[in-house]
């Protein structure tokens, strides 16, 4: 990893963050950043964690699996990517949160198996806010609808929403794109569901952060920031 200093990576992005904070007077506490790590190897996640992560993003179940069990056990695992119902039970009882429910079928599998491992799973709602075919995630009119329907659902509660912006050379033009999530989390919010608190909004990644960061994003997803860019040439199984 010649020239790739995860420390400084790190550095530099904790500062934009609070650079962020400070112009729409938020704290940088209130912003959580995920440390993107799939397709990492454990090595350079162990890197960032004696650097102060503990928030490590993946988005292969056998992937989380493996570095769960070879990292320190204060790590908190996010479940970023496209999760199949099958999967669910090898992850329910390791992860701390699920940002990519967008189906009522999968939130049920989910609430199966923490009932099941006497857990309570958080998870975040995805939603595919630009209508991307490309992408996984509930349109937005769809969202408050699912929210109210996994709340009744046993072992499992939503913290929020989670949205993958698309691919912009101009971090600018996701604006909107955050800035409606924001607003579908606040309508939600102003329908008091049965103590749901709309806590968390992820969204932004290494292109849009700091954009994500002033439209109230609570958590942060970068990879390619951290660790540099990721090599797919060996795709993994699972
Ligand atoms: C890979 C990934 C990221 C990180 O992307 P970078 O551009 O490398 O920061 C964030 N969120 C999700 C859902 C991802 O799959």
């Amino acid at each position: 990893m010649e020239g790739v200093s995860i420390e400084e990576n790190i550095k530099v992005v904790k500062n934009v963050i609070a650079a962020e904070c400070q112009k729409s007077g938020r704290s940088p506490e209130e912003v959580t950043l995920i440390a993107v790590s799939k397709t990492k190897p454990v090595e350079l996640l162990r890197e960032a964690y004696e650097c102060g992560c503990r928030d490590f993003g993946e988005n292969k179940v056998q992937e989380l699996l493996e570095k769960y069990e070879a990292l320190p056990k204060d790590i908190r695992w996010h479940m970023i990517g496209h999760l199949q119902r099958n999967k669910v039970k090898y992850i329910v009882d390791k992860v701390y949160l699920i940002h990519s429910v967008d189906s009522l079928r999968l939130a049920e599998e989910i609430s199966k198996e923490a009932v099941k491992k006497n857990v309570c799973v958080n998870i975040l709602v995805e939603v595919n806010v630009a209508n991307e075919e490309t992408k996984y995630g509930t349109t937005c009119e769809e969202a408050i609808q699912l929210v109210q329907d996994i709340t009744k659902l046993p072992n499992i509660r939503v913290k929020g929403l989670m949205t993958i912006a698309p691919f912009v050379e101009n971090a600018e033009k996701n604006r909107p794109i955050f800035s409606k999530l924001k607003k579908i989390s606040v309508d939600i919010m102003d329908k008091n569901i049965d103590n749901i608190i709309m806590e968390i909004l992820s969204m932004g990644m290494t292109g849009d952060y700091a954009v994500a960061v002033s439209e109230g994003a609570t958590c942060v997803r970068v990879g390619t920031g951290i660790f540099g860019v990721r090599q797919y040439a060996v795709e993994k199984g699972m």
